[in-house]
């Protein structure tokens, strides 16, 4: 067994390998740069791609590649080898500082969303120091950002640097209004939960739709659901368990915190949890987690499904984002202080997220909106697709009480007064028990969990940065105006639980009451993709996203135009597979199954003379029916599918999908799955849900 202590990062360049190989003047320089944004220079930058390609070569590299996160969803690589020609003909292997900073991939084949098209052809890759290089097969895989040659991002790392920034440039402001000049730097840290479900390989290649779609398009209730929660409390089966092994040992080896591991709700669903790190890190280390995930699967016989509703009628996969501020002292600006004055600033960035979140639902709501989540939000294992804030009674009842100017019963029943009254202490274990809200503060961080399993976390972060820098912004501006300090912090906290306490919310999230509850209450539930994304490009948002510099009114419309894009893309290939497989692999072998039943029938009748053959006849005319209806089903999904392409734009392209072809999908779906209840086991063409969700042992 290797020991963790010692494959911890060691296939990272990480401080502890920077500070042994490079000069300490060259380490000074790159450090400065890391920690505080400082431009590198050539020189330093030469050195430490010098350095870097010893350590990589050691490694048994022969490659390196600006990794990086287009606006696909997945990471993108190119590999160059480190070769390069000498005078006598053979090679050396070299790495220039140039090479490292700056990258030229054919951007061609990424979306951008028009953007190349009024700006040049080709895009750039720029190293982000602050995350650090590792390798992986055989590669020096080097963190970047990816741009057009305008200097638009045309990926989901510059933007969410840039809210980090802004969120950085007003906590500051903040800070400095509470006397704390000592504190540098505000950074945001995240620990993404990550939920999947495993299935076996050999199974998941004989489904057309696990294989084109990541979700099942057919499947009938197995006997056996997730009614007995068996499997979450229940071991971790022995499959299972090497493959959690190793992909431990995998993630480590990456410098990926992997922390904890266990059993979800529903059969076959998995959860990992990392220990929470900076945000741009955390989101490098998800996407990275997500895709070793995947290759370690395959080592066990395994497939690792990502989807966010691989099962119908079965929970599907979330990623919850643990989200706070920090400074670079080490305070965390979400955990309520000791001190009269600590307690006054918590309260104020608390009141800053309150604000942020119902200013920008929206936002929040749009940061997680795909084809795949559109299945998952609002089902009744899932947040609904309208956001709120859960923040325990206690938190609440100490807002109230401020609001109202009256005594809240922990405080020796006086009024509490900011900078001069120490809150009452409240327990965090109340504050982390309901598990239906969307947006729950949890004791000194608040847990985003709209996401979706195979979500970039970075979007989501983009959104809440920027949204709580804009709060931030809001409060210092006004603050720092303010003859008497004190008594205009009490006013603005008060004034922002009035104006926003519509958005808390402590009950039960999946219950149909709170739906019409919040529609009362005037919050926005954008139940799909096509919904919500529209209003990515509303005036509100563009101002603020624009004024913090997060992006480009350009960028925002490539944004939107590409999510649509994707919206439409996934649903039409969902659409596309599933009349495939109704025409390919069910219709024939249900008409199988009926002549086989036909054949009984006539060999029974043959051989007995008079003998019931009800049960061959009756089963038989169900089936004849079902077949037809699939049959008449598919020809109408193929109709919408063609009608889709003469669809002006990807807004009414997007409409279309949600009225006309999703509901198509659903009417073959429950014609074919009721056939498949009917049909003997031999002729179903696919392993059903009961193979899948318990065939690993
Ligand atoms: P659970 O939600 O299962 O009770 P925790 O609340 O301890 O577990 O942690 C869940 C996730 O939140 C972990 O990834 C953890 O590292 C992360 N986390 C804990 N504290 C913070 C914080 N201050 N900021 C961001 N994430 C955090
Ligand atoms: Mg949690």
């Amino acid at each position: 067994m290797e020991k963790i202590t010692e494959i911890f990062g060691s296939k990272v360049f990480d401080d502890r390998v920077m500070k042994a190989r490079l000069s300490s003047k060259v380490y000074q320089s790159l450090k400065k740069t890391i920690d505080e944004g400082t431009e590198l220079d050539l020189s330093v930058a030469n050195a430490v791609a010098d350095a870097m390609k010893e350590w990589a070569i050691e490694q048994g590299a022969t490659h390196f590649t600006h990794w990086f996160q287009p606006l696909t969803g997945i990471t993108a690589e190119k590999h160059d080898s480190f070769i390069s020609p000498s005078p006598d003909g053979r090679v050396i292997m070299e790495f220039s500082g140039k090479e490292l900073i700056k990258g030229e991939p054919d951007a061609s084949s990424f979306p951008s969303g028009g953007i190349r098209a009024t700006f040049e052809a080709r895009g750039y890759t720029m190293w982000d120091p602050t995350s650090y290089a590792f390798i992986k097969d055989k590669s020096l895989c080097i963190p970047t950002a990816f741009c057009s040659y305008g200097g638009e991002a045309l990926d989901k790392k510059t933007p969410l640097l840039r809210s980090m920034e802004a969120l950085n440039k007003q906590a500051l402001r903040i800070l400095k209004l509470f006397g704390k000049t000592e504190v540098k730097r505000v950074s945001t840290s995240v620990g993404p939960e990550q939920e999947y479900f495993l299935v076996d390989k050999a199974m998941f290649d004989k489904r057309k739709d696990l294989i084109y779609t990541g979700r099942t398009l057919f499947g009938a209730k197995p006997p056996k659901g997730q009614e007995m929660e068996d499997h979450y409390f229940g071991v971790i089966k022995p499959r299972v368990a090497a493959f959690m092994a190793d992909l431990n040992s995998e993630l480590w080896k990456l410098g990926i915190l992997a922390k904890t591991e266990h059993n979800e709700v529903a059969p076959a669903q998995h959860e990992l949890a990392p220990i929470y790190t900076t945000t741009n890190v955390a989101t490098d280390h998800n996407q990275l987690t997500m895709e070793i995930m995947q290759k370690v699967a395959l080592k066990h016989g395994l497939c690792c499904l990502l989807h966010e509703k691989p099962f119908a009628g079965v929970n599907g996969s979330g990623k919850h984002n643990n989200w706070s501020m920090a400074t670079d002292t080490g305070i965390n600006l979400l955990s309520p202080g000791e001190t009269p004055s600590e307690n006054a600033q918590f309260l104020l960035f608390l009141c800053a997220v309150i604000k942020a979140v119902d200013d920008y639902q929206d936002l929040l709501r749009i940061s997680v909106a795909t084809a795949g989540n559109d299945h998952r939000l609002g089902a009744n294992e899932a947040p609904p697709a309208v956001v709120s804030i859960f923040l325990g009674d206690e938190l609440t009842a100490i807002l109230e009480a401020i609001e109202q100017d009256k005594p809240y019963k922990g405080a020796e029943k006086t009024t509490i007064k900011l900078g001069v009254s120490v809150l009452p202490k409240f327990a965090r274990d109340t504050t982390d028990r309901n598990r239906t809200s969307p947006f729950a503060f949890t004791g000194n961080k608040f847990e985003f969990r709209m996401l979706g399993s195979s979500n970039s976390i970075s979007c989501a972060n983009i959104m809440l940065n920027s949204a709580v820098a804009e709060s931030l912004k809001i409060y210092a501006d006004r603050l720092e105006k303010s003859k008497d300090f004190e008594a205009a912090l009490h006013d603005m906290i008060k004034n922002t639980i009035k104006d926003h306490k519509r958005i808390l919310f402590n009950g039960n999230g999946y219950d149909d009451a709170w739906i019409k509850e919040a529609e009362k209450r005037g919050l926005l539930n954008y139940k799909t993709t096509p919904d919500c994304m529209p209003h990515l490009l509303d005036e509100k948002n563009v101002k603020m996203l624009t004024a913090h510099k997060v992006f480009t009114e350009t960028e925002l419309k490539s944004r939107c135009e590409i999510m649509l894009d994707n919206y439409c893309k996934t649903v039409v290939i969902e659409g596309n597979a599933m009349a495939d497989m109704a025409r390919r692999e069910i219709l024939p072998a249900i008409e199988g199954y009926i002549g086989e039943l036909s054949e009984t029938a006539k060999n029974k009748i043959k051989a007995f003379g008079d003998i019931s053959v009800g049960y061959e006849k009756a089963t038989a005319e169900k089936l004849s029916a079902l077949s037809y209806e699939i049959m008449a089903k598919t020809e109408e999904l193929e109709k919408e599918l063609i009608a889709l392409k003469s669809a002006d734009g990807v807004i009414k392209e997007g409409y279309e999908i949600r009225d006309k072809l999703l509901p198509k999908m659903s009417e073959l779906r429950a014609a074919a799955d009721t056939a498949e209840t009917l049909t003997a086991a031999k002729y179903w063409p696919f392993p059903t849900y009961g193979d899948l969700l318990f065939g690993v042992k």
